[in-house]
C-alpha cells in the first residue's frame, strides 16, 4: 500500500502540442496547473511502449519512493491503494483539438471561432499500435476534452475503435448539432456515454448562450440518439448562467426535454462565476439548484448537482431567500465587470 494516483501509473492525455497524464489541475482548480508531462512537442508519432512506461515511471517512481511529483501536489486524485504498476493504459483523455460549430459564451477555450482548429496532430496511429500492443485494456476510460467531437476528423475512426465493443467507456460532450451514425452505434453498444450542455429550454435562449441557431437540431438530434438505447446513455446539463437563464420557468421546460429523450438531468453553474466570488456561491443560486433539482425529480428525473455546485451545497444558506431577492443577493462586480465583459467578449 503507498500514496500513488491511477492516471498517473496508466493515463495518457493528448494535450494541443504535448502528451501529459491527465488534465487535472491541482494547483489552480479552475485554470489548470502543469500536470505531469510525458512528451513535450509532440506530432503524432508512435512512441514505442517501454519508452512509454520508462517515462510514466519517471513520475509513478516518485510515489513509489514516498514522495509526490510537484505537478500532483495537492491533487484530490491521489490515494492510498495496492497498485497495479503493470504497463497497460486504463484512462485516456482526448483534448488536443479545438474546433466547434457553437460559440457558447461560457466556452473556456480562449480561441475565437475562427482560430479553433482540427489542423492538429493525428492519435489514431498511436492508439491503433497501443492497442494492437494489447496496453489499452479493454475496459479503459476515455474522456473527450477540447472542441466539438462530432467535427473532428478522426471521430469516425475513434469511435470505430473503441466505441463498438460496450466494454471501453467514452464519455462524450457534444453539443449535439451534427447527428453522428457513429455515435449513435457507439452510444447503442454500451461504450458511449454523451452529455450534452441544453442550458435552455426554448429557441431564444439557446441562441443567446449557445450563439448559434440551432435548438431544434439539436432537439430532433437528441431524439434521434436516444433511440434503441438499453440504458440511458444522455446526461442533459443546465450550466445556471447568472442573470441569462437563472430561472426555474425555463429550467421546467429544459426538463420536459430531458424526460422526453430519457436522459439524466445535470444541474452545474458556470466556472467564471464561482472565480469571481471565490467559490462561494450566493445562496440564492444553491437555493435554485435545490428547487430545479426538486422539480426534476418531480418528474422522475434521475438528476445531480455536479462538480462546483456539488462542493457548494456544503456551504450553509438561507432557506430564506427567494428568486424574488435576486436582486439584492447577486454580486454587482459580477454582473458589471464578468456578465457584461465576459458574456458580450466571452473571451477570458
Ligand atoms: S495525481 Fe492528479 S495531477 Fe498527478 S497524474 Fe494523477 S490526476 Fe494527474
Ligand atoms: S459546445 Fe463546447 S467546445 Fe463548443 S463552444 Fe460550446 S462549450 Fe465550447
Amino acid at each position: 500500500m503507498y500514496k500513488s494516483c491511477n492516471i498517473l501509473l496508466h493515463g495518457l492525455c493528448f494535450y494541443c502540442d504535448d502528451i501529459v497524464s491527465c488534465c487535472y489541475a491541482p494547483n489552480d482548480k479552475i485554470d489548470g496547473g502543469i500536470p505531469p508531462l510525458l512528451f513535450h512537442n509532440y506530432k503524432g508519432e508512435i512512441i514505442p511502449k517501454d519508452v512509454l512506461f520508462k517515462k510514466i515511471r519517471e513520475y509513478s517512481d516518485q510515489f513509489l519512493n514516498g514522495k509526490c511529483p510537484k505537478e500532483c501536489e495537492g491533487c484530490f486524485q491521489i490515494k492510498e491503494a495496492d497498485w497495479d504498476e503493470g504497463e497497460f493504459i486504463n484512462y485516456i483523455t482526448i483534448t488536443h483539438f479545438s474546433a466547434c460549430n457553437a460559440d457558447c459564451i461560457y466556452c473556456s477555450n480562449n480561441l475565437n471561432p475562427e482560430e479553433r482548429t482540427n489542423k492538429i496532430y493525428e492519435i489514431m496511429p498511436f492508439l491503433k499500435y497501443l492497442k494492437n500492443e494489447g496496453v489499452i485494456k479493454e475496459d479503459c476510460e476515455i474522456h473527450i476534452g477540447g472542441g466539438e467531437l462530432t467535427i473532428y476528423k478522426e471521430c469516425d475512426e475513434l469511435l470505430e475503435e473503441f466505441g463498438m465493443n460496450g466494454s471501453t467507456k467514452i464519455y462524450i460532450p457534444t453539443n449535439a448539432i451534427k447527428y453522428s451514425e457513429n455515435l449513435h452505434k457507439a452510444m447503442k453498444s454500451g461504450s458511449a456515454h454523451i452529455i450534452v450542455s441544453l442550458d435552455s429550454g426554448s429557441k431564444n435562449l439557446f441562441k443567446k448562450i449557445k450563439r448559434v441557431d440551432a435548438f431544434d437540431k439539436v432537439v430532433e438530434n437528441l431524439k434521434k440518439y436516444s433511440q434503441d438505447l438499453t440504458c440511458p446513455k444522455i446526461s442533459l446539463k443546465y450550466i445556471i448562467l447568472p442573470g441569462i437563464n437563472d430561472s426555474l420557468k425555463e429550467f421546467k421546460k429544459f426538463i420536459q426535454i430531458a424526460k422526453s429523450i430519457n436522459a439524466y438531468a445535470i444541474i452545474d453553474i458556470d466556472a467564471r462565476y464561482l472565480r469571481s466570488v471565490n467559490n462561494i456561491i450566493n445562496p440564492i443560486y444553491l437555493n435554485l439548484a435545490k428547487k430545479m433539482k426538486a422539480e426534476a425529480e418531480k418528474i422522475g428525473l434521475f438528476t445531480e448537482l455536479y462538480s462546483f455546485l456539488q462542493q457548494a451545497m456544503n456551504q450553509d444558506f438561507n432557506p430564506n431567500i427567494t428568486l424574488k431577492n435576486i436582486a439584492d443577493y447577486v454580486s454587482m462586480k459580477y454582473l458589471k465587470k464578468c456578465v457584461k465583459k465576459l458574456y458580450t467578449e466571452h473571451r477570458y
